[in-house]
């Protein structure tokens, strides 16, 4: 049997981390010793010197590649070329930025959220399950932004909590960014009710993740537990399952109208390659019906 193709990407929660090892490869040498050495000393620190060294970190990794042909909306940079997620692999085509590590979803997500959405604009009450570092750097700094970013693992968040028992009030959210979390979720259905629960009235939430479009129903097995059997079947040693075309129809199981959003054919062509989107980049976008008007 020939090896199967399923999406493989760094995910949020620890992308960083798994981004750095796959790249060891091509960037080896004094920038990545400092770099490394510094996320070692970061972890000591309080957050906002943790977050100036990965700045800093990310500023010297990403040197060599300075140059103007692309633009990471994540992190502020240009650079000539974008570097491979997983270099071993000659069929991805990921493209991730060398300074914050952001992929193709994210920069089109901020793109989108930039242009498309209030967030910037207004104030939103926003969770952020398995926050992205370059993304919650962003929400932090905004104003407008009543920021709550939470996980079941990750440091430097408000609350450890499971996504599928988020321990919130109902509707008490206007918008969330929840991306590349429910691949690894055993019950993703529960875990989209409570996203969903949490949601308020007339809110929006992103819930992206890795889909293979070249199979109609998810593929998932809960009696698969090697992880190399899950890396070979979902994609990635810690993915329960791989999803279909089915997956919006998964997210609609829900109290919401969610849809796949093919925001990146709208950009300019120009727009579109100085991001390095990859092919079918899609945004999940559910939103909640507004609450009806009191009689
Ligand atoms: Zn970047």
């Amino acid at each position: 049997m020939g090896r199967q193709r399923v999406p493989r990407t760094a995910c949020a929660a620890g992308g960083l981390l798994r981004a750095s090892r796959a790249a060891r490869p091509g960037l080896e040498g004094a920038s990545q010793m400092l770099a490394r050495l510094a996320r070692r000393i970061a972890a000591l620190l309080p957050a906002s010197a943790e977050d100036l060294l990965h700045r800093v970190a990310g500023r010297l990794r990403s040197l060599r590649y300075a140059g103007s042909r692309y633009r990471c909306p994540c992190c502020g940079g240009g650079f000539a070329r974008m570097l491979s997620w997983d270099p071993s692999d000659p069929d991805d085509d990921n493209r991730m930025c060398p300074r914050c590590h952001s992929q193709s979803r994210h920069r089109l997500l901020l793109t989108y959220l930039e242009r498309e959405t209030g967030l910037f604009s207004q104030e939103v009450r926003l969770l952020h399950f398995a926050p992205e570092r370059f993304l919650a750097r962003i929400f932090r700094s905004r104003p407008g932004i009543l920021y709550v970013p939470v996980d079941l693992e990750m440091s430097r968040v408000s609350a450890r909590v499971d996504v599928t028992s988020l321990g919130f009030r109902e509707a008490c959210f206007d918008a969330i960014v929840c991306n590349h979390v429910l691949e690894h979720v055993p019950d993703d259905e529960a875990a989209i009710r409570e996203l969903c629960r949490v949601l308020a009235p007339g809110g929006w939430a992103v819930v992206m993740a890795p889909v293979d479009h070249d199979r109609a129903e998810t593929l998932e097995d809960p009696s698969v537990r090697d992880p190399m059997e899950r890396r070979r079947l979902f994609g990635q040693s810690d993915h329960v399952r791989v999803y279909g075309r089915d997956y919006i129809d998964r997210l609609n199981r829900a109290e919401w109208a969610a849809s796949e959003l093919h925001y990146a054919d709208e950009l300019d062509p120009g727009l579109r390659e100085s991001l390095a989107l990859m092919e079918r980049e899609y945004i999940y976008l559910a939103r909640k019906p507004p609450a009806p008007p009191v009689a």
